[in-house]
């Protein structure tokens, strides 16, 4: 057994044009004093360029806010000259933090083999520079198109060998996904940090989204919440962020290494958690053998 804090840390995306730039640094501003340990910038493989959206977020998080932050990188439809760009960059800029992907295949977009996998990725950046500090995904219901959670795990572990430093966790709402896939990491060997990824739900139409794309399985518990509130937008919103909070009591307490929070760029999100939540993060816990 061993002690540490669970870290807390925060996801935003790029707005897709500038009005809602302006309005995803004000959410940033109104973040301000929830210190997350970092905050993540997403990215899209359909992006033309990673410079202009993730890049000076993740620059702009740094410099305004003084919190570190992570730049997401999808490879698999760049090629190594593009990559040694964007890592040059990303040094030069102080960005010492990746999480390496391989990110979504496009069936209409012809994609380059550079790096067939995230683990490719991973090993290249490495080796590019071992400063560079990697985060790689997880899936505690095992990604889509993997055929079972063994060879998920078995390719899981060829990303931490090549140098991810820590996991972080596709969105799930049922804990006993996540106590059980973190079990099957220690067995297989895996003991860099899992955080695990909280998404609260807040509306009808983003549920419906996530039940249609995302492989996550809904609990009969979550189910009953959307059943019972689908036409009540604002009991549906304080049902989903206290079952959000409550999955967050539950994983800090069992000692989880960290939470990674789904903000949707939506600060009141991020502070209404904080403010349910953030006591138990001050704390020390236990953490079982096999957790970092
Ligand atoms: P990989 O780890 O390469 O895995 C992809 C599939 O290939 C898996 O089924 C895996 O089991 C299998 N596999 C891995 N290695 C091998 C091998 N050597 N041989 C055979 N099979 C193998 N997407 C975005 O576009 N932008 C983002 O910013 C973004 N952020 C994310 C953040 C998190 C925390 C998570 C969990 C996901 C994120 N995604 C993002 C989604 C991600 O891009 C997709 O899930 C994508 O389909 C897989 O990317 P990966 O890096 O996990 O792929």
């Amino acid at each position: 057994m061993q002690s540490a804090k669970t870290s807390l840390s925060f996801e935003v995306f790029p707005p897709t044009s500038k009005a809602t730039n302006d309005s995803l640094f004000t959410s940033l501003k109104q973040m301000e004093g929830l210190s997350p340990d970092f905050i993540s910038v997403t990215c899209s493989n359909r992006q033309t360029s990673l410079e202009d959206s993730t890049v000076k977020i993740a620059e702009h998080i740094q410099q305004q806010h003084q919190v570190d932050s992570i730049v997401h990188l999808t490879a698999a439809y760049l090629n190594e000259e593009e990559v040694d760009t964007i890592l040059t960059s990303l040094q030069q800029k102080g960005l010492q933090h990746i999480l390496a992907l391989r990110g979504d295949l496009y069936p209409d977009v012809q994609r380059n083999n550079d790096f067939l996998y995230a683990s490719d990725l991973i090993a290249y950046i490495k080796h590019w520079d071992p400063s560079f500090s990697i985060s790689a995904a997880c899936y505690p219901q095992g990604h889509p198109e993997s055929s079972d959670t063994v060879e998920d795990i078995h390719y899981l572990k060829q990303k931490v060998e090549a140098g991810a430093d820590q996991l972080i966790t596709q969105m799930f709402f049922d804990n006993q996904h996540f106590y059980q896939f973190q079990e099957n990491c220690w067995l297989a060997g895996i003991n860099v940090p899992i955080l695990a990824g909280i998404m609260p739900i807040i509306n009808k139409r983003q549920a419906e989204r996530i039940l249609r794309t995302a492989n996550v399985q809904l609990p009969k518990k979550f189910m009953a919440i959307l059943d019972k509130y689908a036409d009540n937008p604002v009991a549906l919103r304080d049902a989903g962020m206290a079952y959000a909070v409550d999955q967050i009591v539950d994983l800090v307490t069992q000692g989880a290494s960290g939470i990674h929070l789904y903000t949707m760029n939506n600060a009141s999100i991020a502070r209404t958690i904080y403010k349910a939540t953030h006591s138990l993060f001050d704390l020390e816990t236990i953490t079982a053998v096999g957790s970092a």
